[in-house]
């Protein structure tokens, strides 16, 4: 395996599962809380509370900006990205509006090991091409977390994502791509939603990754907004992010963003 990628021992992967529990709880959390008429802040200020609750602090919030300008850091705790936007929004005073679909992604730090997840959520009724969208893109995730095995090529999770949402029409996002996970929010190896199941490094036990497909309903192309965060569909269709962080354990994968 590649000499970057740090395996994790089980007691390392024990602290991650507590970090992972915490973020499981802020979207079990929001699942009731994401209703028409609810403003995006206050979903940010229930994710912020609830995790520093627990004894640990926001993932993403001071997250550096690529230009390095400290100014521009992530302000928030949880990502959130409404409909035609893919991912990395900035929660903000917008009210969720029914029909909309909401792409909440969340980090905590216990003790100084990381956990990541994201789901979307429909807000009251959503469309029949919403619905469809957003179960396409959880069972795709399902999917390259049932594909990873040791000895294999990392490659199979994003070949089984991609040959999961592509035959229904819609499209894997490209230029943001999965990660390993652990002491840092993103590490080596990087985990692509697309491509083939011969690439990438070779599984091996105590590999840490989060898995995080972000599908499209039309082509993916994306596009960045001026805030220089937030990145949406170029033709201004629907985007779905569903994201996990497993690990690959002697008794098998284990996903560790659960309650
Ligand atoms: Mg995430
Ligand atoms: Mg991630």
């Amino acid at each position: 395996m590649n000499s970057l990628i740090r395996l994790k021992t089980p007691a390392e992967i024990r602290k991650m599962r507590e970090a992972g529990r915490i973020v499981a709880e802020v979207h079990e959390g929001l699942t009731e809380r994401i209703r028409p008429g609810v403003k995006i802040a206050d979903l940010d200020a229930y994710a912020e509370t609830l995790i520093r609750s627990r004894g640990a602090i926001p993932a993403f919030k001071g997250y550096p900006h690529s230009s390095g300008d400290p100014r521009r850091a992530f302000p928030a705790t949880i990502c959130a990205s409404v409909n035609d936007e893919i991912v990395h929004g900035i929660p903000d005073e917008r009210i969720l509006q029914e029909g909309d679909i909401i792409g909440v992604d969340c980090g905590a730090i216990l003790d100084g090991w990381y956990g990541d997840a994201a789901r979307t959520f429909p807000v009251g009724g959503v469309s029949e091409e919403a619905s469809a969208l957003l179960n396409a893109t959880r069972e795709s995730l399902e999917k390259g977390i049932r594909a990873i095995k040791v000895g294999r090529p990392l490659g199979s999770v994003g070949n089984a994502i991609q040959r999961h949402v592509e035959p229904l029409g819609y499209s894997v996002v490209r230029e943001f791509v999965g990660h390993g996970i652990g002491s840092n929010l993103h590490e080596e190896p990087k985990v692509p939603n697309y491509g083939s199941r011969k690439s990438g490094p070779t599984v091996e036990v105590g590999l840490t990754i989060a898995i995080e497909p972000m599908v499209n309903a039309g082509g993916f192309a994306a596009r960045m907004d001026n805030d220089g965060w937030t990145v949406r569909t170029a033709d201004g269709r629907l985007s779905a992010h569903f994201e996990n962080s497993v690990a690959v354990t002697s008794d098998g994968v284990e996903v560790l963003t659960a309650l």
